[in-house]
């Protein structure tokens, strides 16, 4: 693919010295030299300007049920127009969807680009309800993604972000808006999880979860249960004891087994029971809206 004829000039960045950029979309504030793209792969500096290339790319499309975003409570038994692009802004030992946030865009299979009217007409003409920006992390095209988001409205479709919530502050004020359903991954209530298992920090994803639940928004919440890294009842206790406080009981919230996979395997795949004593200790504790996924 030739970047320099397809990428689309990204919104969020300055100019640094010697043509380098500095990325204003995810807390990692990549520095980017030119011809580089940031820890993402997929924001690169083309002549000292910050460029997308994930913009109009997406290379997985498909109509799924809402209920698999996992959304349980938003539009339930509707279709989603679902897409993704290349690229993450965290790096996941447990990632389990590898082959696209660790992808990049450099081969020729990949040329397709999908405009955002097209994307909107495509989802109209599979009678979906809404458009999901899925699969991949969407904050890295988050610029298609308000595009797509605007038209979406107007052709009377909701939008859904699936999402880490590793965003600047900024960047969620120009995103959140225009989204009407969320599910955010809380992949674990410690920041030496975050630090040690992603490779990003917990703080930024707990003010995103705030953000969007300030703004009104319907959001839900997964947490991958890793057995012996983020399953202690403690953690979980503190996790419901910060949804209590910042959101609601009523928040839903996904509790879903983890299974080896991309460079972590040293733990097993989460037990059955772990889920359900996680749900009743929830429902004990007045959370009324809980969910366990992949068991
Ligand atoms: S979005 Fe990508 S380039 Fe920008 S700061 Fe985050 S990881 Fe770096």
């Amino acid at each position: 693919m030739d970047t320099n004829n397809t990428a689309h000039l990204a919104r969020w960045w300055k100019s640094l010295d010697d043509a380098k950029v500095q990325c204003g979309l995810c807390p990692r504030a990549c520095r980017i030299a030119d011809g580089k793209t940031g820890f993402c792969g997929v924001r690169k500096n083309i002549g000292g300007k910050l460029y997308s290339l994930s913009y109009g790319m997406p290379v997985a499309l498909h109509v799924d049920p809402i209920e698999k975003k996992p959304l349980a409570e938003f539009l339930p038994g509707t279709k989603t127009f679902s897409l993704g692009t290349f690229g993450c802004t965290l790096d996941c030992s447990f990632c389990q969807n590898a082959s696209l946030s660790r992808g990049s865009y450099t081969g020729a299979a990949y040329e397709n680009y999908l405009a955002p009217e097209r994307v909107v007409e495509l989802a109209l003409d599979n009678n979906c309800r809404s458009v999901a920006f899925t699969y991949n992390e969407p904050t890295v095209f988050a610029e298609y993604a308000i595009d797509i988001a605007e038209l979406a409205h107007k052709r009377d479709l909701k939008t859904v972000l699936v999402t880490n919530g590793y965003i600047t502050e900024q960047a969620a004020a120009d995103l959140y808006p225009v989204i009407d359903a969320a599910n955010v991954d809380m992949k674990g209530f410690s920041e030496e999880f975050y630090r040690s298992m992603t490779a990003s920090h917990l703080n930024p994803v707990l003010n995103a979860i705030r953000y969007f639940y300030e703004l009104e928004k319907h959001i839900e919440i997964t947490n991958l249960v890793i057995p012996g890294k983020n399953d202690s009842m403690d953690m979980i206790d503190a996790w419901l004891d910060w949804v209590e406080e910042n959101l609601d009981k009523k928040a839903p919230l996904h509790f879903s087994a983890f299974f080896p996979t991309h460079k972590y395997y040293g733990s097993p795949r989460t037990p059955r029971e772990t889920l359900w004593k996680i749900k009743e200790h929830a429902a004990e504790r007045g959370f009324t809206s809980v969910y366990l996924g992949n068991i």
